[in-house]
């Protein structure tokens, strides 16, 4: 992505005045084919928005996309339906993302109908009980439909029929966040082993950091449209070089911590995104802001250790709390 930007007009009514919500402001990341990288923030922060159009479920006010050499954001016809094969999205919400009155069988085997249609009705049949084994389902269950199963299960679906193309990227809008939590890891898990697997390359979207820290390469952190800090998941969770990252590592519940005592919580709201503060966006809610960060917008640069930092005072940024980094017992 080179400097994508995705603005909406807001208001204009009779009691609202114009405006408009800079929902992704300027966001440039390059993916590396097999990598999992993360994007994190709050929610409101431009992810979603993000990764549609990194998909190109939307269309971007300004900027680039490439897939693989080719141009996402003006690709029509044959080259876009190619892009459709390679790309695919999960949703977050497996309950409503996923028809009600088509079997599983159907809905895993429906990309194959557009995207192979050379297949013979008993080889999409085979094919459909091979994608249902590769996440964990049974062959019978291609008869049933999505509402007799779980959340778990259901999101099992989405991810068969976003295999069901053969893609090379698969995006994940909070694939796990709308399930229980017991089921979240076994969700999580099934993904990684997929990606590794088949050799994809997966982009995840999520609101906390803990989702993400054993399984993606990379994360990018953003807050208010832009991109604020990113590097390789290690360097980030264990020298974080932004506020705002190491916020949301505070706010990470310490799952050893037996104690009860409530975890850090990040100062304040979020600020409307449009109305965006002057200077660093994040300065409202920053415990390390001055004078400088009221006026002037931090620029990325990169740090020593090769990660991406947009704060004036990156070097004051204290090591994250050992908790947050996997120990030996
Ligand atoms: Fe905080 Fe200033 Fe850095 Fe913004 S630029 S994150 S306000 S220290
Ligand atoms: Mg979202």
């Amino acid at each position: 992505a080179q400097n994508v930007k995705k603005h909406f007009p807001t208001g204009g009514g009779l009691f609202q005045k114009k405006g408009l919500v800079k929902a992704v402001d300027g966001v440039s990341l390059s993916i590396t084919p097999g990598e999992t990288f993360a994007i994190v923030g709050e929610s409101g922060c431009g992810k979603s928005t993000l990764a549609r159009l990194l998909m190109r479920l939307l269309d971007p006010t300004s900027g680039d996309v490439v897939f693989d050499g080719k141009q996402v954001t003006a690709a029509k016809g044959v080259a876009l339906s190619a892009l459709r094969r390679d790309m695919q999205f999960i949703f977050q919400d497996p309950f409503s993302s996923l028809n009600p009155r088509m079997t599983v069988g159907k809905l895993v085997g429906e990309p194959l109908e557009v995207h192979a249609p050379e297949l013979s009705k008993i080889d999409r049949r085979a094919k459909v009980a091979d994608l249902l084994a590769k996440v964990g389902l049974r062959p019978e269950h291609a008869d049933r439909y999505a509402h007799e199963f779980s959340g778990g299960q259901r999101q099992r679906i989405g991810i068969a029929r976003a295999l069901a193309s053969g893609p090379r990227l698969i995006i994940g809008d909070e694939p796990v966040s709308a399930l229980d939590v017991s089921v979240q890891a076994q969700v999580v898990n099934l993904l990684g082993d997929l990606g590794r697997d088949l050799g994809l390359t997966l982009v995840l979207i999520a609101h906390d950091l803990a989702v993400i820290r054993h399984m993606s390469d990379r994360v990018a952190v953003m807050y208010l449209g832009k991109i604020v800090e990113q590097g390789t998941t290690d360097d980030v969770f264990e020298q974080p070089r932004h506020p705002y990252t190491r916020a949301l590592l505070d706010a990470i519940p310490d799952l050893d911590d037996q104690s009860g005592a409530s975890r850090a919580r990040i100062e304040g709201e979020m600020p409307s995104p449009s109305a965006p503060p002057p200077g660093c966006a994040f300065h409202t809610r920053c415990p390390h802001a001055t004078a400088l960060c009221r006026e002037a917008v931090p620029q990325p640069v990169e740090t020593p250790n090769g990660h991406m930092t947009a704060c004036h005072h990156w070097q004051d940024i204290p090591a994250a709390p050992r908790q947050t980094t996997p120990r030996s017992k």
